[in-house]
């Protein structure tokens, strides 16, 4: 492995929400987006929906609620495309091995330590991002906006007048659907919610925008999905493919790769994955990759 690959790989497992002093925008150099991916974390406070087995940063008891500073969120989003921009952040000491092509801009994406849509500015962040997307695009190049999310509350009218905005340009959604059966999903997504609304969720969703769906496979406190488990999940997949074909993007299977806040959640071999993999494309007409 020569030094360009080693300093990939090494950036592609660091997924450190710091940057300079800021608290909401952080570069990522992303295997999944195919490059720099510029995230947006309205969730420091670590709020969410769901308290997944396998978050690494999820609800802790006793955060306190940090309210969204908009006008700090976009400043640094600002400062930090200026960055790009003046070819600082491709000469930026921690990436200096990474190759040129995967310091690229590929997105800016609402991520980070919680759920975003959950958070009252939502949509207003939404609509200064797609402002930024246009002001950019002209100097940077195409990049996609994307959220990253759960879909526990993507049908909430204000969700979905973020979104209108967002991705009203070349913009995506990534959510996340961890199981087949209810079972399932209160062992690995841990959310006082059901499985039934966020199937309900992702189908209203594909009917208007494309999405890629993000499927974490993994051991939780010595259980792995069955073969019943894997056989739902795929109907599941069928029944949101088929409400509307064209919108599904991806489907991207992947483990646990760093430590959990909840002990004893571990990853699957890479051959599990694989052979998920198998059944979805031997079921469907979709692609897929593994992580
Ligand atoms: S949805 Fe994401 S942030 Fe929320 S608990 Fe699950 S892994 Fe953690």
């Amino acid at each position: 492995m020569n030094e360009q690959e080693k300093a990939l790989i090494a950036a592609w497992s660091d997924h450190s929400r710091m940057w300079e002093n800021n608290t909401w925008v952080y570069p990522v150099i992303s295997r999944r987006a195919g490059g720099l991916s510029v995230g947006i974390n309205l969730n420091p406070d670590h709020h969410c929906s769901f308290s997944c087995a396998y978050c690494q940063s999820g609800p802790q008891e006793g955060h306190k609620r940090i309210p969204v500073d908009i006008d700090a969120v976009e400043r640094e989003l600002r400062q930090f495309l200026a960055i790009y921009e003046s070819g600082e952040f491709a000469k930026c000491k921690a990436y200096e091995n990474v190759p040129a092509e995967n310091k690229l801009i590929k997105d800016i994406c609402l991520s980070g330590d919680g759920e975003s849509t959950i958070v009252k500015e939502f949509p207003e962040v939404c609509r200064r991002m797609r402002q930024i997307q246009k002001e950019f695009t002209p100097r940077l190049g195409n990049f996609k906006l994307r959220l990253i999310t759960n879909a526990s509350h993507i049908e909430a009218p204000a969700s979905q007048q973020g979104l209108s905005q967002l991705l009203e340009g070349d913009g995506e959604i990534w959510a996340k659907l961890d199981a087949g059966t209810e079972e399932w999903f209160k062992k690995v997504n841990r959310s006082p919610l059901h499985l039934e609304k966020i199937l309900d969720n992702l189908t209203k969703t594909i009917k208007l925008y494309p999405l890629c769906i993000q499927t974490m496979i993994c051991n939780v406190q010595g259980e792995i999905p069955s073969e019943q488990e894997i056989e739902r999940y795929i109907e599941n997949l069928a029944a949101i493919h088929s409400a509307n074909p064209a919108n599904l993007v991806e489907i991207q299977l992947y483990t646990v790769i760093r430590q959990t806040l909840l002990k004893g959640v571990e990853p699957l071999p890479k051959e599990f994955l694989e052979n998920v993999k198998t059944k979805i494309t031997g079921a469907l007409p979709v692609k897929v990759r593994c992580f």
